[in-house]
């Protein structure tokens, strides 16, 4: 299951060298080329999917498994203070390329990243209409 068009089937498989850090049978980590941090890293499965919700159960729990393993040898390694896994899925949510990834970010103290979001409030209205929508999907 590789997608011939995608970038991230030719690296786990490859045909497009890395900088890897860890390789198994199902799954290649390299590091990013944009690097949010020293050690930035991608978990990426050898077969191509989209994203979060076209990964099968069993090859998801391996890929968390190895983003913990490979993050805590980076984090050991590399003497990081802290790790960051950070998974796009969807343009709008910052996805750029559509092979699912998780990545391994590596956190030093004031390395002067911000990887998070303005948090907003939640009303009482507006968790009303949240709790609604869910409810009706359940139906
Ligand atoms: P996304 O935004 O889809 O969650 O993350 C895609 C990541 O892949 C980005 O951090 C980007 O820097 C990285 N990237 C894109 N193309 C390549 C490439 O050809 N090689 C490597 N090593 N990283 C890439
Ligand atoms: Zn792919």
């Amino acid at each position: 299951m590789k997608d011939a068009n995608c970038i991230f089937c030719k690296i786990a498989n490859g045909e497009i060298p890395s900088r890897t850090v860890y390789e198994d049978e199902q799954f290649r980590v390299f590091l990013d080329l944009g690097p949010a941090t020293r050690g930035h890293a991608l978990v990426v499965p050898k077969d191509h999917y989209a994203d979060l919700f076209a990964i099968p159960e069993d090859v998801l729990a391996k890929a968390a498994q190895t983003a913990q393993k490979v993050g805590a040898s980076l984090k050991e390694k590399l003497q990081a203070d802290g790790v960051n896994i950070v998974q796009n899925n969807g343009a709008a949510a910052g996805q750029t390329v559509d092979h699912f990834h998780i990545h391994i970010i590596p956190r030093y103290k004031d390395d002067g990243q911000t990887i998070g979001w303005k948090p907003g409030e939640l009303t009482d209205a507006a968790a009303e209409e949240i709790l609604g929508a869910l409810s009706a999907e359940k139906k």
